[in-house]
């Protein structure tokens, strides 16, 4: 009776960005075998216990930060039909299976000169372009460690080998056509990474499956590193849908994962703000947790500040830093609390929200301090296009500030380009499963929307649904 088949109509890859369904069949007690939640039994030896199914079910809504109902409701089995990678999720044999951070890792190559060969093309894509998805995958890697890549002919010995194949594939675990399981890599030394042929590989657009993309999380596999807990991470096990080149950034998680495999390579990482790996250097004050913020931004040099009434939190990747007064860090200081703020990266400028006021401050990293622009601040009060109460701010990669109010976002071009979108929208179909309420604070930091209510903070991608809730002490202050 626990073997129930159930069909999943209208599961697409990015289901809002493109018409093809696919209609995929899951078996939750195979799934949950095949990626590790529940052990795999020898033929014949009867079920497994409903306490481990239970557990194996909570377990798997834990990894892709579903209700942890423990029950196969309809999220649940719509997150088992998801486009994913075959790796195993859990790998309790794996060295550090309580590693402090998102990351995991696994094992690793012994030498950091490694060389790879393309064994057949995918007929979806011209060759050149995916050799130059492969090349740019490696890259990624090659960026933030000293390991190089250097491609070889076909008729070379390489550590790295990509192939293309359909269902059976003559490694042993057979694909499963469209949708489902897009690819696999095995762990160090064996290089060997698969593509699902019965996918439509692509670049530069949002139909089909991102071959840059896939590819990199699968080298992330070759590398040795298993897959994240952290949700915005590459190394998560979900695809997360197209970006494109010239945005796409290697999440910060991913980041840590190799380095703390391959050490670095002494270039900046790129800024985010992730799980602290070490204490903060003082322990955090009590008014610093467990409390909303009214606004954040995250500033060039790897700060992320978060506002509470007149109180400014100054954080890093390894938590709080600082604590101070608004009066000791913005010149002049705001005489109100502020509702809304944001770093716009195109203006190099902070920008900070009360009602219908904005300032504009230059940041100077070198004193952590805010200096305000002539002619700030400005008043919109006589604009009607122009929100009353904004609840939080971002500035999205095309340089739009969003500004929140209410159950709706508002849309401002801060070029002054002319308007592009209409000016406003429900927060819900902009952020397909926001929260519902109103967002107390906002950030946009590498091409992921965070979005903060209460003690709890929210992920999106790519107009991907919301994920979360996720409670934010931790992660962002270190409590
Ligand atoms: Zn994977
Ligand atoms: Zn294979």
């Amino acid at each position: 009776m626990h073997i129930v088949a159930i069909t999943v109509a209208a599961v697409a890859f990015l289901a809002s960005e493109t018409s093809c369904l696919v209609k995929r069949s899951v078996n939750p007690d195979e799934y949950l075998s095949q990626f590790g939640y529940l052990p795999t039994l020898p033929p014949g030896s009867g079920q497994h216990s409903d306490a481990a199914r239970k557990k194996a079910i909570r377990d798997f809504q834990h990894m892709a930060r579903l209700p942890e109902t423990g029950r196969l409701d309809r999220e649940t089995i719509d997150k088992m039909a998801a486009p994913r990678c075959g790796m195993p999720d859990r790998n309790d044999t794996g060295p550090n299976p309580n590693a402090p951070q998102a990351f995991k890792t696994f094992n690793k190559w012994k030498k950091t000169k490694l060389t790879w060969k393309i064994l057949n093309f995918s007929p979806d894509m011209p060759a050149a372009d995916q050799r130059l998805a492969f090349t740019r995958a490696f890259n990624y890697w090659h960026q933030v460690t000293n390991l190089d890549f250097v491609e070889v002919s076909k008729d070379a010995d390489a550590d790295f080998k990509l192939s293309f194949g359909p269902g059976d594939h003559g490694c042993g675990y057979p694909f499963d056509g469209p949708g489902g399981v897009l690819a696999h890599c095995f762990y160090p030394e064996s290089g060997q990474a698969h593509f699902d042929e019965h996918e439509t590989w692509s670049e530069g657009t949002h139909d089909g499956t991102n071959l840059r993309i896939v590819a990199t999380h699968e080298l992330g596999h070759g590398l040795g590193l298993a897959h994240s807990d952290d949700p915005t991470a590459l190394m998560a096990p979900w695809y997360q849908g197209y970006t494109s080149f010239e945005e796409y950034v290697l999440p910060r998680d991913d980041i840590m994962g190799i380095q703390s495999l391959y050490g670095e390579n002494g270039k900046p990482i790129p800024t985010l703000p992730t799980k602290p790996t070490i204490p903060p250097t003082q322990p955090p004050t009590t008014g610093a947790c467990h409390g909303a913020y009214d606004a954040i931004i995250n500033t060039p040099d790897g700060m992320t500040y978060a506002f509470r009434g007149y109180n400014v939190f100054r954080m890093s990747a390894r938590g709080l830093e600082a604590e101070a007064d608004i009066r000791t860090m913005f010149f002049p200081e705001p005489r109100k609390v502020i509702n809304a703020a944001t770093y716009s990266p195109r203006m190099k400028k902070v920008y900070l929200f009360i009602g219908t006021q904005i300032f504009r401050y230059e940041y100077k990293a070198s004193e952590q301090k805010f200096y305000i622009d002539e002619g700030y601040p400005t008043d919109y009060q006589s604009r009607s296009d122009y929100p009353r109460n904004p609840d939080a701010a971002l500035v999205d990669a095309g340089g739009w500030t969003n500004i929140f109010e209410g159950s709706k976002v508002w849309f401002f071009d801060e070029m002054n380009r002319g308007s592009r979108k209409n000016m406003l929208s429900d927060i819900i179909s902009y952020f397909p499963k926001a929260p519902s309420g109103k967002i107390d604070a906002a950030a946009f930091i590498d091409n992921t929307y965070y979005l903060f209510q209460g003690q709890y903070y929210y992920t999106a991608t790519n107009r991907q649904p919301v994920v979360g809730p996720m409670k934010k002490d931790q992660r962002w202050m270190g409590c």
